[in-house]
């Protein structure tokens, strides 16, 4: 692979969307400069790329400004799981905003291309189905979500603010439930949770009755779509939602990995947690006509992928 000369920052690079990231970069012949301070992401994640000459590993936290020289700059730190992010609230919103500014700041001092890992929480429970970018979404500001849901509210504004009042060049991506291989075992999020406890013959913990439904992207097609998202031209600022629209409920969920699996296992109830959206499905419109983007693992292949690492990591 030839260099590509350009220098890319991946923050929340150890994490699971972010060593992927990491590693579609190195491919492509970008120097990678990953800055994580290890809350939920691992140096295991990023292993295979500490030796690899066009990969550095900076460990900082994004809450403290930042100087480095980059071009192109991907903010992926926060924790996505539910119970990592409610874990210390405060921390989740401080990581949500200071780090927006801190990097958003780099960005204008280097006049580099910054792209923000959104969420589909900025959709919160939504009236509106599926979600196209342009709904504003039914957000509780107080609650048990609020510091994600909220903080990555406020990072969009920010993003938003710096490019119209610095010009700077923004990409907001809405990143839809997203799933595969380097998932943490003690994640918490319903593909992980639902695989080990099929592949430990535990019960599967289905969350209230399990009629809520998400729609479920495999890893290597949100990596395609935050790397076309990037490369979109300068006046494609987003927000752009990125997932798969392929909706299922959570019951249906766990049938699907109990069948997949081959386990035993069987399902048990457990209260839904408050705040838990009922339905949450992209509308990838503006992303198959700008980027030219859309999913193509389907769930089942994607899943079966995920059951194998998870087998291969718990013989291990
Ligand atoms: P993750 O928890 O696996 O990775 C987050 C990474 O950020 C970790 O390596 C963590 O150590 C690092 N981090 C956290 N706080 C930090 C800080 N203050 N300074 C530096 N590093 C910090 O989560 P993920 O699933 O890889 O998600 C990555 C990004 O994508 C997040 O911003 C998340 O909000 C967004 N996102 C993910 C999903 C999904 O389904 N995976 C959905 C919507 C949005
Ligand atoms: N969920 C579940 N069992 C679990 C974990 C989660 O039924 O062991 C449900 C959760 O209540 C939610 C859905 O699965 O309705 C997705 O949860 P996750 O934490 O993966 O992501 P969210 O989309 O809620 O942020």
């Amino acid at each position: 692979m030839r260099p590509s000369g350009q220098r890319t920052l991946v923050t929340g690079g150890a994490g699971f969307l972010g060593s992927h990231l990491c590693e579609a970069l190195i491919r492509r012949g970008d120097q990678v400069l990953c800055v994580d301070n290890f809350h939920t992401g691992t140096r295991d994640t990023i292993a295979p790329l500490l030796e690899h000459p066009r990969f550095e590993l900076l460990q900082h936290d994004v809450t403290v400004p930042l100087d480095v020289e980059v071009d192109r700059i991907f903010n992926l730190a926060c924790p996505a799981s539910p119970v990592h992010y409610q874990h210390d609230p405060v921390r989740t919103t401080r990581t949500c905003v200071l780090g927006a500014m801190n990097l958003l700041a780099l960005a204008e001092r280097r006049r580099a291309r910054i792209l923000q890992a959104s969420t589909s929480e900025v959709y919160g429970d939504p009236e509106v189905h599926p979600q196209p970018e342009h709904y504003w979404g039914r957000v509780n500001p107080t609650g048990l979500r609020s510091c994600y849901n909220e903080g990555k509210r406020c990072a969009e504004t920010l993003f938003f603010d710096y490019h119209r009042q610095y010009g700077l060049e923004i990409k907001v991506v809405r990143i839809f439930n997203t799933y595969g291989p380097r998932m943490y075992v003690d994640d918490g999020r319903v593909v992980s949770n639902f695989i080990i406890q099929a592949l430990r013959g535990d019960p599967v913990t289905v969350y209230g009755d399990g009629s809520q439904t998400r729609s479920f992207c495999y890893v290597d097609d949100l990596i395609d779509g935050l790397l076309a998202a990037m490369d979109s031209p300068a006046a494609f600022t987003g927000p752009v939602n990125i997932g798969n629209p392929d909706e299922l409920s959570m019951r249906g969920l766990a049938e699907r990995v109990l069948r997949l699996s081959g386990s035993s296992s069987r399902s048990v109830h457990q209260p839904l947690p408050p705040d838990d959206p009922k339905v949450r499905r992209p509308d990838i419109a503006l992303a198959r006509k700008n980027l030219g983007w859309q999913p193509r693992v389907p769930l089942d292949e994607g899943l079966a992928k995920t059951i194998a690492y998870f087998r291969a990591l718990l013989n291990a």
